[in-house]
């Protein structure tokens, strides 16, 4: 099977499996994933599941991708903040639906690739950089959306603060027994709302430690 039709076979999983907004089918259609893994999972590229790219780091499976991007709700004037660049391509994703994507990785190798890739997908409206993602992106903020793409203990405050008023974050966060769920924060006009999503499955997000002072 060419990844064409292995694309559109995967297209009808996310479908059967809960992604009905036509718009994060179509943006999942336009990234080809088979560039965002090591060549020698690319075979691998439009089955449903996680796979590694290095760094004891792995992309997430489509349906968690679409999941999460649904339940996002873009809008293409929008700008979004992701923590946990990774391979890139849940960013790709997003530059397709919205008007820029600013994203965060601490592992320099894995953002490197990674910016390689949206130079030659002509992704140009991703800006990436190095760094500890639980700090957000100061002077980029607020933005309308976050979407924190490693498990946090609890909703990153910092992040929680550069959301705009009526923002969406979503956020995998870990009870501490390794159970893990998926939440959408939103930023109403008296605090922070959160609806839990549901069970999903992410590496742990590392803050870096403060440093002493
Ligand atoms: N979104 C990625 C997959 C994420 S895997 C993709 O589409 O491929 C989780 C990523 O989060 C890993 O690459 C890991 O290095 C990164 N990460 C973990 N903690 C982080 C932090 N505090 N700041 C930035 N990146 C972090």
């Amino acid at each position: 099977m060419n990844p064409d039709s292995r694309k559109i076979r995967l297209i009808l999983d996310l479908r059967r499996a809960g992604i009905t907004d036509p718009v994060v089918s179509a943006a999942i259609e336009r990234v080809p994933r088979h560039l965002f893994v090591p060549t020698a999972f690319a075979e691998k590229a439009y089955e449903n599941t996680a796979l590694p790219i290095g760094c004891h780091q792995t992309l997430s499976a489509p349906i968690v991708v679409a999941r999460m991007t649904q339940a996002l709700d873009l809008g293409d004037r929008m700008k979004v903040l992701e923590v946990g660049t990774g391979s890139g391509y849940q960013a790709a994703v997003l530059a397709r639906l919205c008007r820029r994507v600013y994203t965060i990785e601490r592992h320099p190798d894995l953002l490197r690739e990674a910016e390689r890739r949206f130079a030659a997908l002509g992704l140009t409206n991703i800006t990436a950089r190095p760094g500890d993602g639980t700090l957000g992106w100061p002077e980029a903020a607020p933005f309308e959306r976050i979407i924190v793409t490693a498990a946090a203990y609890d909703v990153p405050p910092v992040l929680a603060q550069q959301l705009a008023e009526g923002g969406i974050m979503v956020v995998p966060i870990d009870d501490g027994s390794g159970s893990q769920t998926l939440l959408r924060v939103r930023r109403g006009a008296e605090g922070l709302d959160t609806e839990d999503l549901g069970p999903i499955r992410f590496v742990p997000l590392i803050a870096a430690r403060p440093t002493a002072s």
